[in-house]
This record gives structure tokens, sequence and C-alpha cells, in this order.
């Protein structure tokens, strides 16, 4: 039998989850809801997904534009194992009290404060404490981007501290909202929050972080130092990321400079949606000098967090025990690495 997944939020995070969900055999989407009748709610339609109206009140407006919707939040429900929220920011924590009245398991994303879970996720970090959790917290894109590289570089050669600058899009690409167009905006209360995203699953990193947003749509770039433990040369950090799934190396010299080719790269592999759910690190722009670490990655804020929610639905409904069998599960499924 299929985990019953619903999702609340059908936007640029929640259609791609669904998307994801389709290409698993242990999980399917019994529903999705919008708010209003949009061009998406017609494509959940479209693809014969179950639309359900966020809330009674927007029924109408449904019916008016001649959608009949399967019922409200409420009654989606009582249909599911677990319902993925992928509101807006701060609205997921509007909604808990509705999961925990229809006694459903939830995952929020990174938008939602830590305690709203009081669990955040990473597969590869902290896969086992989100096993047959009630509600668990995927964290953002960037919190992602960060722990995907640095994981690992703790693990075998210990880090005694880090610096990230961030360089941040603006905005999606869909959105008609968000960064002035001609202009560079430094995030002035430092440090930033994502240091303390970071520590809500690896608590122990020394992790400052400053943030910058540009006026582009593409991805983040984060430039980072650290400072590590244990000796390494730049061979010995590459291969190390080598053997972990969801870091994908990209070369200068091979004309891959900016975020930009990245994503015509993406394209080019015919990845669905020309998403790029692996955090991308240019290998030639790796340095260790003395005992730190330099290097640059760009993250696709629009799907590397996918994945992840897709780990966290097994973890939490006790599909899979072992991380690295379900992140080889959900990557092969979604052709990541490819
Ligand atoms: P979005 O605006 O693209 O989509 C949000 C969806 O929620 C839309 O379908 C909207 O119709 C719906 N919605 C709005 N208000 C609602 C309400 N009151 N009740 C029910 N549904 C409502 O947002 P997004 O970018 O998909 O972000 C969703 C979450 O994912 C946020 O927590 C965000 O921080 C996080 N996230 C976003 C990105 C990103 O770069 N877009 C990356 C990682 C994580």
């Amino acid at each position: 039998m299929k985990v019953k997944v619903g999702i609340n939020g059908y936007g640029t995070i929640g259609k791609r989850i669904a998307f994801a969900i389709a290409k698993q055999d242990d999980m399917e989407v019994v529903g999705v809801t919008k708010t209003r009748p949009s061009y998406e709610a017609r494509l959940a339609i479209k693809e014969g997904i179950p639309l359900y109206a966020a809330r009674p009140e927007h029924i109408e407006a449904f019916e008016k534009d001649g959608i009949k919707v399967a019922g409200t939040l409420e009654d989606l429900l009582s249909k599911v194992d677990i319902i993925v929220d992928a509101t807006p920011g701060d609205v997921g924590a509007v909604y808990k009290p509705m999961y925990e009245k229809a006694g459903v398991k939830a995952i929020f994303q990174g938008g939602e404060k830590h305690g709203v879970a009081g669990i955040s996720f990473n597969s590869f970090a902290n896969y086992h404490e989100a096993w047959g959790a009630r509600f668990v917290r995927v964290v953002s894109c960037n919190t992602t981007g960060l722990i995907r590289t640095l994981y690992p570089i703790d693990k075998v050669f210990g880090i005694e501290k880090v610096f990230a600058a961030l360089i941040r899009r603006g905005a999606d690409p869909a959105d008609r909202k968000g960064a002035a167009l001609n202009a560079i905006e430094p995030t002035l209360k430092l440090p930033t929050h994502h240091g303390p995203d970071v520590q809500t699953i690896m608590p122990w990193l020394n992790i400052q972080t400053m943030a910058v947003v540009t006026p582009t749509t593409q991805m983040h770039i984060h430039c980072l130092a650290v400072d590590l433990k244990k000796k390494a040369k730049d061979e010995d950090i590459l291969s190390v990321w080598d053997k972990v799934p969801r870091i994908k190396f990209v070369s200068g010299k091979h004309g891959i400079k900016s975020s930009a080719q990245i994503m015509e790269l993406a394209r080019d592999l015919n990845r669905p949606r020309g998403d790029f759910m692996e955090i991308i690190v240019w290998e030639d722009g790796v340095k260790v000098v003395n005992s730190t670490l330099y290097y640059y990655q760009a993250v696709h804020q629009e799907s590397d967090v996918i994945p992840e929610n897709i780990d966290c639905i097994r973890a939490m409904m006790k599909l899979e025990r072992d991380p690295m069998r379900s992140i080889r599960k959900t990557d092969r499924s979604l052709g990541i690495g490819k």
C-alpha cells in the first residue's frame, strides 16, 4: 500500500514535490490545495490530481470559474497519512492546529521557524531524527545547500569554523515581486539567520553568515571559507564530495562560469523543468590555503529541497530505515546525478 500524501500549497515548491512523489513507488499524491482558480489549479486538474480549496470561502471563486473542487483542505486531511505544507513562509504555522486536529503527520518548509516542528531535516545529516516523527521541517534551499557540502567535510576532516557569504537571488523566475531591478542589497541584521538555521541540524558547527540580495532569478551563489581541523589538499576535498550524492561538479575551464550556464546545462540535460536538484560546486574554484578551504557553490533555489522532502516522507512514515537507500532510491527516480 502506498503512503497517501496531500500537499497544501501548490506553488513553486508544492508542484515540484507533487511531481517527485508521482515518480515514487511507495507513496502517492491524493490531492493538492489552491486558494484561487489560477493556471496552476487548472494544471493540477489536467494532470489528474484532485484539487481542493484551501479554505471553504475559496470554493465560490473556483465554481465561478467553472472548476469543481473535490472539497476543502479539511476533506483532504481526512484522506491522507501525511500532509506536505508548501504554503508561503509562516503560513504553515497557522495550519498546524488543523493538522493536529486531523491526526495527520506534517512536513513544513524552510520559510517556517524551527519551532513549528522541533525537528529540522537534511537527508544526509539527520535522517534518523525524522524516523516516525509527527512534525518535521525541511530546511530552506540555502541551508540545504550549506549542509550538503559542509556535513561530509566535517565528517572526514573536522571543521573548526565556517564563514559563508550568500549571494542571493532576488526572486523566483515566475515572481512578479521581489528585489529591485537595479540594486544590490546587503542584509544588515548580522550575522544572518542562515548560520543559526544550519545549527538546527549541526548544532556543534561554528558558522557565521552574511548575505546580499541581487537582481537575478537564477540561483544563489555561496562563497565559503572553512577552517579545517585536519590537513587536506584540494584533491582530498574533491574526492570526498565526489562520493556524496546530490553534489555535482562543474568547471569554469569547460565554459561554466556563472549561474546562467548552470541553468542552461540543466536544460541541455533535459532535467524536468530545467531544475538542478544537486548542489553545484566549481571544481576549479576549490582551494585549500594553509588549513582553510575556500570554495564556491550554486544552489537552485526552486528544486534542491525536493529530494529531501521525499526522503523526509520515507523517514516519517517508516518506509526505509537506511538513509542512503532512501537517498539513492529518490535520486534514481528523479534522474539526479545523471
Ligand atoms: P509560492 O508562493 O510559490 O507557493 C505557495 C503556494 O501556497 C501557492 O500555491 C499559494 O497559492 C498557496 N497559498 C498562499 N497562501 C495560502 C494560504 N493561506 N493557504 C493555503 N495555501 C496558500 O511559495 P514557494 O516558493 O513554493 O514557498 C513555499 C515554502 O517553501 C515557503 O516556506 C518557502 O520559504 C519554502 N521554500 C521556497 C524556496 C524558493 O526558492 N521558492 C526554496 C526552498 C524553500
